[in-house]
């Protein structure tokens, strides 16, 4: 599906979908309008994303997934949450691109110079309860992670330091592809992965939003990195960062329609599957400004590792928390033993099921499913 509109003709197919009272036909009309039979312009790659309309979001993702599952699950698929939640962001658009910089509508700068590609994103998502897997693109959300890298002073007598570890970091995350953006001391913005490649950001990872479960988000998932280190944050004055990160977060939301639930911590999604416990890596396992990036707090989401694949946590993991889990991580244990409750079992046995699942879930790997 191809998302070239512009802001006129979006807000007119509004107008004209919303007086089609036939939902099949209004699908029609809208990947109709989608795909206009006019000569694309060289230039509009770039320009791709620019509108979209709010009421044709939802329809949209209904569509394009439905033409990705090619009818092996059969049933129709509700208008998913995610999407609802997309159409509240703010609309972003590319305003122009010079000498390797990308300038946005929002006011965010994306540097170029360091880009580089890896292979080409390509997923399995799972439908939640059992349901079939399906074979997708387009990102689904974006993983917050820490460099960990040396860190100056933040002072101008460290000036030739500060630039000196920052370039340094840059050349060793491109030459790893760990990364699809850095966010520097300075608040800067660079692009290492290109936006419609994978980046080796997660490792053994899980998440899930209302719809669909998400195994190793290496494709999944962007990876965003914060040059800097989780000791210091508490510390370290890092408002040119959040302010930054915050303008990233707008453009690849409203870019691809990507749902807050699903912008989380890499110390949220990582796992162990050798000793089946969560939080492998710990970067912002506290401390991330969900809310300065205009995102409601991730640590209160449900743990979709622990509530679905039974992963737990020692006492060593609730001391990175600070001594108290996440409000997520208790209403997942919670969720838990009221299941294995409901299912006549201790919640010992129930979470040995439940790892069983995740053994099987993620066996099946990230392939495209058989079609
Ligand atoms: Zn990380």
């Amino acid at each position: 599906v191809d998302f070239r509109l512009n802001r006129w003709r979006a807000r007119r197919v509004d107008r004209r979908a919303a007086s089609i009272p036939d939902a099949a036909e209004k699908l029609r009309f809208l990947r109709q309008a989608l795909n206009p039979a006019q000569p694309r312009r060289t230039n509009s790659r770039r320009l791709a994303f620019l509108v979209i309309p709010a009421s044709l979001a939802a329809v949209l993702a209904w569509g394009s997934r439905t033409i990705a599952e090619n009818g092996p699950v059969g049933s129709p698929i509700v208008v998913p949450p995610a999407a609802a939640d997309a159409s509240a962001t703010p609309k972003v658009w590319l305003v122009e691109r010079k000498e390797g910089t990308d300038f946005y509508s929002n006011g965010l700068r994306v540097e170029g110079g360091w880009e580089t590609s890896t292979r080409n994103r390509r997923y399995s998502a799972r439908q939640r309860g059992g349901g079939g897997r399906i074979s997708r693109t387009e990102p689904a959300g974006i993983v917050f992670h820490t460099t960990e890298s040396q860190l100056a002073p933040f002072r101008e007598d460290h000036n030739h330091a500060l630039k000196a570890n920052g370039e340094g970091l840059l050349a060793y995350v491109q030459q790893n592809a760990l990364y699809h953006f850095v966010i520097d001391r300075f608040g800067r913005v660079i692009r290492i992965v290109s936006e419609s490649d994978y980046a080796n950001h997660s490792g053994h990872s899980i998440w899930a939003d209302r719809e669909y479960v998400y195994i190793d988000l290496n494709h999944p998932f962007f990876g965003v990195s914060f040059e800097t280190q989780t000791g210091a944050v508490p510390t370290l004055s890092i408002e040119p960062q959040i302010a930054a990160a915050r303008l990233l977060v707008e453009m690849l939301r409203a870019k691809y329609g990507i749902a807050g639930e699903n912008c989380v911590t890499h110390a949220q999604v990582s796992v162990n599957p050798g000793n089946m416990q969560i939080g492998y890596h710990t970067d912002w396992a506290t401390s991330f400004p969900f809310r300065e990036l205009g995102l409601r707090s991730g640590y209160d989401s449900v743990s979709p590792a622990v509530a679905l694949f039974g992963f737990s946590y020692g006492q060593d993991f609730v001391d990175v928390l600070g001594g108290k889990p996440w409000p997520g991580l208790v209403s997942a244990e919670q969720r838990l033993v009221s299941e294995a409750a409901a299912a006549g079992k201790t919640p010992g046995t129930y979470r040995r099921l439940l790892q069983q699942r995740y053994r099987t879930t993620a066996a099946a790997g990230n392939r495209a499913p058989a079609q």
